[in-house]
């Protein structure tokens, strides 16, 4: 099989992309998509919340998913559902379905769109029993709202990014009793406003610089042990209390999914565990490129939309051979910034681009300053800045006129 672009993960990346390369006069685009329907994460995504930059509206997940397959609908490009990608060597991508067996294509060009999967109970060293009832709040949140099954009725939560704390409300919604929602840190990773729409509307009670240190059940979860923890993140003894529950829900973290990058030998950012792209979304290797949670973990839809777009555009002029290459800068991350995407950057010829980050600490009044060889090239004062909630700035034409080297992005105070 051969292809001018196959897009490896139907979600919202994926979906985007092709249908940006599509109407950037590509014809032959082949989408591969290991789940049963296109859609990725925002299938069992069924609360509001999405669109509200892409659509100016704000839809559920499925509804935002939906608005993408419509439109790839009516075009010529093909999708392969239920098919697993294996490997991706040079341009040739070996994948597998239980009709087509195992398959060889060949592609002028590759977008990665794997998004991320969850961190589970292992990466985070939890003692204990090993009873049932602990889950992944996203696998919690597939069998409610996809496979129909209710986890648990008297719930705690560990973790309180966006996915923990939808979840606390979700499980409220459907009768069960969200004792506590637990956070290791001395703030919440989740937006503002899935704080207080998610915990604060339905009284659940948020444990701030507290973890999980004991898991007690022996066929199901009995209770779980909470402490207090110190500026180390070490508990604190003493401080223990004892929750009785049967479910404890884990949001722990995500990590992009990069396996395949990692075995096409792709340069993968430590910082951000996804893939090092340049301005135009493209990888280390020439021809391959990434958009989505593959590259960074994003907190609204609208800026996976965003990067895909790009991506989409640009593996397009890779196949027409309309591609400028040119000397890029690195883009590296100074004070208070923990990464920047994208990470290398061809400033010559563009209008503008568009550098997503975040911040290691919540700080206020502040500016987001750009650096190149001890020169400021731009500032741009932020009122808040929070680690749960991705920044971004642009870069205008004049600001990358003026970057003659690697550039540094740092914070300084700044009313
Ligand atoms: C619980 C939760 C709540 C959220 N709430 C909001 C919100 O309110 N508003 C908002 O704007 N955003 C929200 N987001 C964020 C947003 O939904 C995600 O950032 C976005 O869906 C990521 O898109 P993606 O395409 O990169 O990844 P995904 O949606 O994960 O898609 C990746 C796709 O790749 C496929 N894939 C992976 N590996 C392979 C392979 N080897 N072969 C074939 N296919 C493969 C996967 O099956 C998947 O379908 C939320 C996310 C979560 C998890």
């Amino acid at each position: 099989m051969t292809y001018d672009l196959v897009v490896v993960g139907g979600g919202p990346a994926g979906l985007a992309a092709a249908y940006e390369a599509f109407n950037n006069g590509i014809e032959s685009i082949l989408i591969i998509e290991r789940d049963m329907e296109l859609g990725g994460i925002l299938n069992q995504c069924i609360h509001n919340g999405f669109g509200l930059h892409t659509f100016k509206e704000e839809l559920t997940g499925p509804e935002y998913a939906e608005r993408f397959i419509d439109k790839i609908t009516d075009t010529s490009i093909e999708v392969k559902l239920d098919t697993m990608v294996l490997d991706i060597k040079e341009k040739t991508i070996y994948a597998m379905n239980p009709i087509d067996g195992y398959m060889e294509i060949e592609s002028k060009a590759i977008i990665l769109a794997m998004g991320c999967r969850e961190r589970t109970r292992g990466a985070i060293y939890v003692p204990g029993d090993r009873p049932a009832g602990v889950f992944t709040a996203g696998a919690a949140q597939r069998y409610i709202n996809i496979e129909g099954y209710m986890v648990g009725k008297e719930v705690v939560i560990l973790g309180s990014g966006d996915i923990g704390l939808i979840m606390a409300r979700r499980m409220t919604l459907e009768g069960a009793k969200v004792k506590a929602v637990i956070e290791l840190m001395p703030y919440s990773n989740g937006l503002n406003r899935n704080i207080v729409q998610c915990l604060e509307d339905y009284d659940i009670p948020l444990y701030l610089s507290h973890t999980v240190t004991q898991i007690i059940g022996k066929t199901r979860l009995e209770k779980i042990v909470v402490s207090q923890v110190d500026d180390n993140k070490k508990p604190i003894k003493g401080t223990e209390k004892t929750f009785t529950c049967d479910t404890l829900l884990l949001s722990v973290g995500l990590i992009p999914e990069n396996e395949l990058s990692k075995q096409a030998g792709l340069q993968i950012d430590t910082r951000t565990n996804g893939l090092v792209v340049n301005e135009t979304m493209q990888t280390s290797n020439e021809g391959i490129f990434a958009c989505g949670n593959v590259l960074h973990v994003h907190d609204l839809v609208d800026f996976v939309t965003q990067e895909a777009q790009t991506a989409g555009k640009y593996a397009a002029s890779y196949i027409k051979d309309e591609y400028k290459k040119g000397t890029s800068v690195k883009v590296k991350n100074g004070k208070g910034i923990t990464y920047t995407v994208p990470q290398n950057m061809n400033t010559i010829s563009k209008e503008s681009i568009r550098v997503f980050m975040r911040v290691s600490t919540p700080s206020y009044h502040q500016k987001i300053v750009v650096n190149c060889g001890g020169k400021e090239i731009a500032s741009f004062k932020k009122k808040t800045l929070l680690p749960a909630e991705m920044q971004s700035i642009v870069l205008t034409k004049e600001h990358l006129a003026a970057i003659e080297g690697d550039i540094t992005i740092y914070l300084e105070e700044g009313k």
